[in-house]
């Protein structure tokens, strides 16, 4: 299912890129229709990031990134394309329509996006409704005081939104209902349950922490018990599953987090709403919890995002457990997965089995970070973790020690890492390296045999079948590697560039018939030659000049291979020189004639070596016709570069 791809174009043409990139930086008028600040994706004390509000394109010209309204908020939300063109929508108050592949209307999940706007609306009232029941409630005390006991003050339940659930039942419904909220959003918005006789609150008598999605909406709740007569027994209680609130898929923290996740390229998976909050405090600011379930594929894949996918060396994520047993066998659990995190996957587990709420409380910020610090590759801490079962003093305690840690090492799926981890085995056991490794040989043999019951079938070194997932619905193909345009003082290769950037930008002061009768080889530098195709592949002129000049950008974006449309977004975004109109008219018209000009001096180059070549042969009065006739193109031309 996709949107529909009118609905995309609509979604770019009424954004104001100019708007939506001015939330996140300061932008001051540089030239004519065009705007620069400080670049978001790279560190800069120069502005080298410019967007030019009337076409909707913004390039970096420090870091290269660049493209359109829609690449823009997915990239610093980071969200998928659907996700972006949802949430530009959303800011539009515009209804989306939706596609299957074969272009029939579809519904679905994605089919009611008036729905979630409505869902994501009741949970922002019953966020701030919550919060104020916390302060001004009295069996909020309750509520404060457990916080109070675990060093969170009100500014701290301020900047995560906590809130509390009145006792009585039915305190929220009234209060959405007096908002006009339906009984079919309140029910769908899973923050409100059906009994025998109706409607009533699911949270009741409960702490909350609003769970927010990668965008900052909140999409449910959590919810921890506090009164001995809460007839729910269980201590944490969630928001079910939702059209808008996945349990696999959402990440408690990740609003506060994602942006020193994406720079430090570090993210810290602890246990506990209580944990991020401590995590955060202690100024470990990328700390997020999964809510209610373990971590899985799909967590893994919204990491990966923003820890800027794959190829960033040193990006690390670590785990945190309250003590030794239950991060071994998580770690242990790690095997069992596809180990396609592994080589960044760390795991810290605190000396005396405390959280992080409860290690700051006892020992402060410092204590917090040093936790992190702790932190031991996953396969080392299985290992060491397992050998810390048995007493290492003892012949027998090693043998034993080799026996159950040698599987371990063989688990290791990328057997490339193997042997070290076998020379590692034989240092903490104190043993031969060879008879180690002869351990783990025979061990990964019983495991190959399905020995073990573990054995999923699969190949070694094979990976994840999910890896060659293709891109999801709308979601632009991978790209090669971009072609560089060259910045080079060369006079023709200027030229060429700044005749590119007015045809693009400016093509209704550009001389439409000589534009149009450029040949294919008119730019010589290999990039431009590509856009030009691309240009000429969107028409041309005579369509440039018929449309907006964001829909002649779109299109010859769009007939652009993947990484040429970056280079056409990079030469439309690019500054011309002149200030007025008239003088950028005289501008176009100067450089594409130059082009124009350049291309007929290589030809008349060429024809001349060629007459000489044919001398009086049978062919020569035709080639000296053309050359001839070349010469006289490139002297009218002349003549109108210099009127
Ligand atoms: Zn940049």
């Amino acid at each position: 299912m996709r949107i529909r791809r009118e609905d995309v174009d609509t979604v770019r043409e009424r954004s104001r890129i100019d708007e939506v990139v001015g939330e996140h930086v300061a932008l001051r008028p540089a030239g004519v229709g065009s705007m620069k600040g400080l670049c978001p994706f790279h560190d800069e004390r120069t502005p080298s990031f410019h967007v030019r509000p009337h076409v909707g394109l913004w390039h970096c010209f420090g870091c290269q990134e660049g493209g359109d309204v829609i690449s823009f908020v997915q990239k610093i939300d980071h969200l998928s394309f659907v996700e972006a063109v949802e949430r530009l929508a959303a800011r539009l108050g515009m209804e989306l329509r939706y596609e299957d592949d074969g272009g029939r209307p579809a519904t679905g999940r994605r089919d009611n996006v008036g729905q979630r706007q409505r869902l994501v609306e009741a949970h922002r009232v019953a966020q701030q409704y919550y919060a104020e029941q916390l302060v001004a409630a009295g069996d909020a005390a309750t509520g404060r005081q457990f916080l109070l006991t675990r060093g969170f003050d009100g500014e701290a339940a301020n900047m995560f939104g906590v809130g509390f659930a009145p006792r009585t039942g039915e305190a929220l419904l009234r209060h959405l209902r007096a908002k006009a909220f339906t009984e079919e959003e309140l029910l769908a918005s899973g923050l409100a349950a059906q009994g025998r006789r109706g409607l009533y609150d699911r949270f009741r008598g409960r702490l909350l922490w609003p769970i927010r999605d990668l965008a900052g909406d909140v999409v449910g709740f959590g919810a921890r018990r506090l009164f001995d007569d809460d007839s729910i027994e269980a201590k944490y209680l969630n928001t079910p599953e939702t059209s808008i609130y996945k349990k696999s898929q959402v990440l408690y923290g990740v609003d506060l987090a994602k942006r020193e996740i994406a720079r430090t390229g570090r993210l810290v998976v602890v246990e506990g709403y209580t944990d991020v909050m401590a995590c955060h405090l202690a100024d470990v600011p990328v700390a997020v919890a999964t809510c209610g379930t373990a971590f899985g594929t799909d967590h893994i894949r919204i990491v990966r995002r923003l820890l800027g996918d794959e190829g960033r060396l040193g990006t690390e994520v670590v785990f945190t457990f309250d003590g030794d047993e239950a991060g071994r066998k998580a770690a242990l659990r790690a095997f069992d997965e596809d180990q396609r995190f592994v080589a960044q996957t760390f795991i810290a587990v605190a000396a005396d089995g405390m959280d992080p709420c409860e290690l700051r409380q006892a020992h402060g910020d410092e204590a917090v970070k040093e936790l992190i610090e702790s932190r031991q590759p996953l396969f080392e801490f299985a290992i060491r973790s397992t050998l810390a079962q048995v007493n290492l003093d003892t012949a027998e305690g090693r043998v034993q020690g080799l026996r159950m840690a040698a599987p371990v090492v063989a688990r290791i799926r990328d057997t490339s890492l193997r042997p070290e981890y076998a020379r590692q085995l034989a240092k903490w056991l104190g043993m031969e390296v060879e008879a180690v490794t002869r351990a783990v040989i025979a061990a990964g043999r019983v495991r190959a045999q399905g020995g073990d019951g573990r054995s999923d079938g699969r190949p070694e070194g094979r990976s994840d079948p999910r890896d060659q997932r293709g891109p999801g619905p709308g979601e632009p193909q991978a790209q090669p590697a971009r072609p560089r345009l060259p910045r080079s003082s060369d006079p023709v290769v200027r030229t060429e560039r700044e005749a590119l950037e007015c045809l693009l930008q400016v093509p209704r002061l550009v001389p439409a018939a000589e534009a149009d009768a450029l040949p294919g080889d008119a730019f010589t530098v290999p990039a431009h030659r590509a856009v030009h195709d691309a240009i000429r592949a969107a028409g041309g002129l005579a369509v440039a000049t018929a449309v907006t000049p964001q829909a002649w950008l779109e299109k010859v974006r769009g007939n652009a291979p993947g990484p040429v449309s970056d280079l056409v977004t990079e030469l439309a975004v690019s500054p011309l020189p002149a200030q007025s109109d008239e003088a950028l008219g005289r501008y176009a018209t100067g450089v594409v004639l130059h082009v124009a000009e350049l291309e007929l001096t290589r030809r008349i180059g060429e024809l001349n070596s060629r007459v000489q070549r044919l001398g009086s042969g049978d062919d020569a009065p035709e080639a000296f016709r053309a050359l001839m006739a070349a010469e006289a193109a490139r002297r009218a031309l002349q003549e109108r570069r210099n009127a």
